[in-house]
């Protein structure tokens, strides 16, 4: 049954690449099951990570499990995002994706992101409204109420027991809706890739070849060093088995450009594929589909130096440390969805004065390194979960 199912996603990326390439634009009459597939997981996301969290707090009941489970998780993630930026810094600086690269340009007009600073952010975790962090889908608003209420429902006991039932039967349905919507990857990526396969020209790939094979290198090294070694010394997994595990999560991913659209699918690869419980997934993946993000991380390390060795800027150390710093942050900061890193950029560009011009330089095919970018986003959560779950098994 599992052979089968990547097998059927294989064919279908198969399939989008010829189309693509077959029927050129025209592959663009296919999007709508792309998008079908896309809302479909889409509307899955708040209730189940409302509900999953809450049951997981309930079910593991004591706050130092809590706080134990979420030191590691945060600490995992800010290493391997740390890890993520110097390979990406280091590919930008061996391959030099911007020497000698002639592209041009219309109307470059960029802004700096504005951000609000550290103490605010901090702050915006705590909604003032949870119903409207429910409706406008602040994961990490979601993750604090659900918490709280997972606290709450643990503190009061016997009384808020209908409560607890009520979450944990909209969790089951959650995941049952996850695993009929699932049945249709193939389909989603098929519908996803065959347009932008269609729509990217060679001509507009050529240029930037360079650039795409840095961010790809520079991925695989990541993934190959980091997560595998991470997975089989402290995951106690094999690497292979962790890999076609989380692959059909990391076709989602490629084909949606957003880590939190594939969160469903994601937390299913996980609990079933890599054996890793509930209450962890459930804890870690919504998590690090918001702060989590070593794919975006490579990219900024990467087009950073393109930029820069583009208008033939060289950086000094000091200034590759302040784009590690910084890019950590933004990676952090980055949305769990399509284009947000190419926005979060701008962040790292002012801090060592590049020019903002540059981000105009890929943006044309931004695209195609997000699709790169948010497969290995989603492989490190995974990784995550891989580890925290067999570092927990030490303290049943
Ligand atoms: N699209 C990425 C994600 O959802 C974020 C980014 O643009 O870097 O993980």
């Amino acid at each position: 049954m599992k052979k089968s199912f990547i097998w059927q996603i294989m064919v279908a990326f198969i399939l989008a690449i010829l189309v693509g390439l077959l029927f050129g634009e025209k592959a663009t009459y296919v999007e709508p099951l792309g998008n079908l597939f896309l809302r479909l997981i889409k509307f899955i996301i708040i209730p189940l990570i409302l509900a999953t969290i809450i049951v997981g707090v309930t079910s593991s009941g004591n706050m130092k499990k809590l706080g134990r489970l979420g030191g590691k998780t945060i600490t995992f993630y800010l290493i391997t995002s740390f890890i993520a930026i110097s390979i990406g810094i280091l590919s930008g600086i061996i391959f030099s994706p911007g020497s000698g690269t002639d592209i041009q340009v219309d109307n470059p007009t960029v802004e700096v992101n504005e951000t609000e600073g550290v103490v605010q952010t901090i702050l915006n975790i705590i909604p003032t409204n949870p119903i409207e962090s429910l409706t406008n889908g602040d994961i990490l608003q979601i993750i604090f109420f659900a918490i709280f209420i997972g606290i709450g429902i643990t503190i009061v006991g016997e009384k808020a027991e209908p409560v607890r039932r009520f979450f944990d039967g909209l969790a089951e349905i959650m995941y049952k809706i996850t695993e009929i919507i699932m049945k249709l990857v193939p389909l989603g990526v098929f519908g996803l890739l065959a347009p932008v396969i269609g729509t990217y020209g060679l001509s507009v790939l050529l240029p930037l070849i360079k650039l795409i094979t840095a961010m790809v290198i520079a991925g695989i090294i990541h993934v190959l060093l980091v997560y595998t070694f991470a997975v089989k010394t402290f995951g106690k997994m094999n690497p292979l088995l962790f890999l076609k595990g989380i692959f059909p999560a990391a076709t989602v991913a490629f084909s949606t450009c957003s880590s939190s659209g594939t969160l469903p699918v994601t937390m299913k690869n996980t609990q079933e594929n890599l054996n890793v419980s509930k209450e962890t997934s459930s804890f870690v993946l919504p998590l690090g589909a918001t702060i989590n993000m070593d794919g975006t991380a490579i990219y900024q390390g990467v087009a950073v130096l393109f930029i820069a060795q583009y208008f033939g800027i060289s950086l000094s150390f000091t200034q590759l440390l302040t784009v590690a710093l910084i890019a950590t942050l933004a990676s952090i900061g980055t949305a769990g969805v399509p284009g947000a890193g190419m926005v979060m950029l701008t962040m790292v560009l002012a801090a060592v004065n590049l020019p903002l011009e540059g981000i105009a330089l890929i943006a044309g095919i931004d695209r195609i390194l997000d699709m790169i970018r948010t497969a290995i986003n989603v492989v490190g959560d995974a990784s995550a979960s891989v580890v925290v779950e067999e570092s927990e098994r030490k303290w049943i």
